[in-house]
């Protein structure tokens, strides 16, 4: 999408399961609320996590991002949950079914790039929380994206992958989105194992500017707030996962004040 007015449209993605994109998703977008921001986040794992780690059970969603992405008459609104500074568009197992149906289906992957441009209006900010893998929802998302965020898991050796998901985001820029880019890398689930360092050497070398500062430490508080359906600005605000949180997503802010900057000479 055109990077227009002021908002910022960030899809969180690695094909990889379990590196922290939900959680990176829900306290990024917690954080941007604190600071005053409005702002969207869009589930779009059929799994739900976030929807979960929002507090918000499976059973009780009435429309969900599956309702938004099928019936293109359905109101924006209809599917989005309002909380305190941060919304929701949920998502339910059904979204799976969806994402079956919009296999080969002429435009479908650009019908959630369509609502987005007009939330735009509405919100500073709207984070993608993203699936693992490669697919119609995925594509979907990077389509209605301006950004690419990417949390990459401390204790695992996944640069392979990390090109290939490099390789996709080429395929959308030569397509629909040609505006899409990279906003940058981080690490969770930081130790002090050699490991982590390690994988920080590897990473910094492949993607040099692209790594961000600020890590996410390893923390039992990030591990628990979902099944207590909250943040860790709100399970644990004095630890080291909201003081880290906290921190990336003021870097956040000013890489993306950078990038909007060049994007405009
Ligand atoms: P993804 O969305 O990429 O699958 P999640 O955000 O769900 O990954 O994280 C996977 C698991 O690791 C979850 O149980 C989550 O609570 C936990 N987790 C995420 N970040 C941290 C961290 N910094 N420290 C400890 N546990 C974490
Ligand atoms: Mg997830």
């Amino acid at each position: 999408m055109e990077p227009t007015e002021n908002s910022s449209v960030i899809a969180i993605t690695n094909q990889k399961g379990g590196v922290g994109k939900t959680t990176s998703t829900l306290n990024i977008a917690q954080a941007l609320a604190a600071l005053g921001h409005r702002v969207l986040v869009i589930d779009l794992d059929p799994q739900g996590n976030a929807t979960q780690g929002l507090g918000i059970k499976l059973e009780t969603v009435r429309a969900s991002a599956a309702d938004l992405l099928r019936d293109k008459n359905l109101s924006d609104e209809a599917g989005i949950y309002q909380g305190a500074g941060l919304d929701l568009i949920p998502a339910t197992p059904l979204l799976a079914a969806v994402e079956r149906e919009m296999v080969g289906l002429t435009n479908s992957e650009f019908r959630l790039a369509q609502r987005v441009k007009r939330l735009r209006a509405t919100y500073k900010y709207v984070l993608i929380d993203n699936a693992p893998g490669f697919g119609p929802l995925m594509n979907s998302a990077l389509n209605a994206s301006d950004f690419v965020l990417v949390p990459v898991d401390s204790s695992f050796f996944g640069l392979a992958g990390l090109q290939k998901l490099l390789g996709e985001l080429e395929i959308i820029r030569e397509g629909f989105n040609p505006g899409l880019s990279l906003l940058g890398l981080f690490l969770t689930m930081f130790d002090t194992t050699r490991m982590s360092e390690e994988i920080l050497g590897e990473l910094v070398s492949s993607f040099g500017d692209l790594v961000f500062e600020s890590r996410i430490r390893r923390s039992v508080k990030l591990r628990e707030a979902p099944a207590f359906g909250r943040t860790i600005f709100q399970h644990a605000p004095g630890g080291s996962g909201a003081e880290d949180y906290l921190r990336l997503t003021q870097e956040l802010i000013v890489r993306l004040a950078k990038a909007r900057a060049v994007s405009h000479v």
